[in-house]
């Protein structure tokens, strides 16, 4: 047990996963008397739960870390430790390279958080805990929030990633994929609900191939159908989907399932089929397009965003032009635009012809104009429309505005009061920007 009322200041980096993760962090370190703190000079802890997806987030780490060595000089008693994907990948290298690091842990390894810190108080040597295991304990780590106090909540579904797509860094970060048994992922759901949380979006990598390691369990289809008969909870989210993995039974739910909420995250990395062979994605741009259309078919107000880079290894004005044109195609409610970053230990890094940085950005620049006005077009075209918003706080752009999201996961900011958080509201859409939308209560 760690002595009574210490703080810790914990700093994210990354995907909606790393978010949760550092949830679970503070709920384990809070069942041991550690209270959260935003001030960094109150700390006896300070934590940063890293990200290395790309070079841009993993450059950030290290600019922390140096920043941090002078409030070690000062105060010798914090313990610095580093978490998330950055610790897992270089281990005992990390404690080799910052002098002032006194805790490596990886992704496996946040159940042994209050234990790994107490055994670096106690020894005063630095500690890396770093190994995979087969059972990954962290999966059912369920950062509960008071009654009442949050609306919306994330909620691990499958840990890791079996599909080494040659620019990914994720499965030897994360490990293989595992599915958490649905059981327990019902039993949080529903102390979610009993808690007044109305939404939850279910986390994985891949989550569509929910279960294909669990003998005899429920496949995701079948995880929702369930979800979806919890009292109490109104709306339904997840991601990522692969487009690999997508079954009808799946696009059927949206039309099926009363809370699965219309929008589908679908990364769909490249329009090129060349691009997408060498990525190792599994599919080709006709077949992600298929789907596109199938799930309009069946659900036509379904929003649907992606993923997608440019400049992988390869890649020339042909098929950046054919990655555009399927943006044109399949018109995107929003788009995540990233420039191929090389990680060590991928594949695609190897890859001999890079594309250099100046053509990554003019047609990261391209990409993202195009995208730009058709997400204004999309928002502007629901102009007038009635849509059902779940309230989730003040907005953080003006005073007396509330926010919100469609079930489409459109923003939605408009006039009200606070006692509107937590219910469903149904707001006029007046106005459609590039980021939000303006809607008026009714
Ligand atoms: N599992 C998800 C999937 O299959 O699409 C993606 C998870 S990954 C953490 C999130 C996004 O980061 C990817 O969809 C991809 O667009 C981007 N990404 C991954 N590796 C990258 C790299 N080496 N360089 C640039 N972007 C990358
Ligand atoms: Fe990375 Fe591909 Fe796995 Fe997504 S599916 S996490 S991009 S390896």
């Amino acid at each position: 047990m760690v002595p009574n009322g210490k703080f810790v200041y914990l700093q994210t980096f990354g995907c909606q996963m790393n978010v949760h993760d550092s949830e679970k962090m503070l709920s384990i370190l809070a069942e041991n008397d550690y209270r959260s703190t935003e001030d960094i000079h109150r700390a006896d802890i300070i934590l940063l739960n890293t990200c290395s997806v790309r070079a841009k987030p993993e450059h950030k780490v290290y600019s922390v870390l140096g920043r941090l060595k002078k409030l070690k000089e000062k105060n010798h008693h914090v313990i610095i430790g580093v978490g998330g994907c950055v610790a897992q990948h270089e281990g005992e290298r990390l404690l080799d390279r910052i002098g002032h690091l006194d805790l490596v842990f990886g992704t496996h390894n946040l159940h042994r958080l209050p234990d790994l810190i107490s055994n670096v108080q106690a020894s005063r040597k630095p500690k890396c805990a770093v190994e995979f295991y087969d059972e990954v304990k962290s999966l059912d780590i369920f950062p509960a929030p008071p009654d009442g106090e949050k609306v919306k909540s994330y909620v691990t579904i499958m840990q890791g990633c079996d599909n080494f797509c040659s620019f990914c860094i994720v499965p030897y970060v994360r490990g293989r994929e595992k599915s958490r048994p649905s059981g327990n992922i019902l039993g949080e759901v529903e102390a979610l609900s009993e808690r007044d949380v109305r939404e939850v979006t279910l986390l994985g990598q891949n989550v569509n191939s929910y279960g294909k390691d669990l003998s005899g369990g429920l496949t995701f289809p079948q995880l929702l159908a369930h979800i979806n008969e919890i009292q109490g909870l109104w709306r339904i989210r997840f991601t990522t989907c692969h487009p690999r993995d997508i079954s009808e039974e799946l696009i059927m739910a949206f039309e099926k399932l009363e809370k699965v909420c219309k929008h589908i995250h679908l990364p769909f990395q490249s329009g090129s089929d060349k691009i997408l062979e060498r990525m190792g994605r599994g599919y080709t741009r006709k077949q992600y397009m298929e789907i596109g259309e199938r799930l309009r078919e069946v659900c036509p107000e379904i929003g649907i965003t992606a993923d997608v880079m440019v400049g992988f290894p390869g890649e020339d004005e042909r098929d950046f032009h054919e990655t555009l044109d399927l943006i044109q195609r399949v018109q995107f409610d929003n788009l995540f635009s990233f420039k191929y970053s090389p990680r060590k230990g991928t594949k695609a890094a190897l890859f001999p012809d890079q594309i250099d940085e100046s053509t990554q950005s003019r047609r990261l620049e391209v990409l993202q104009d195009l995208q730009k006005r058709i997400t204004l077009k999309r928002n502007r075209a629901l102009q007038g429309r009635y849509e059902e918003i779940l309230v989730e706080g003040p907005s953080k752009g003006a005073k007396e505005e509330m926010t919100g999201r469609t079930d489409s996961n459109k923003v939605v900011n408009f006039k009200g009061s606070r006692d509107l958080i937590g219910q469903l509201v149904t707001v006029r859409i007046e106005e459609g920007y590039a980021n939000s939308l303006k809607g008026k209560i009714i």
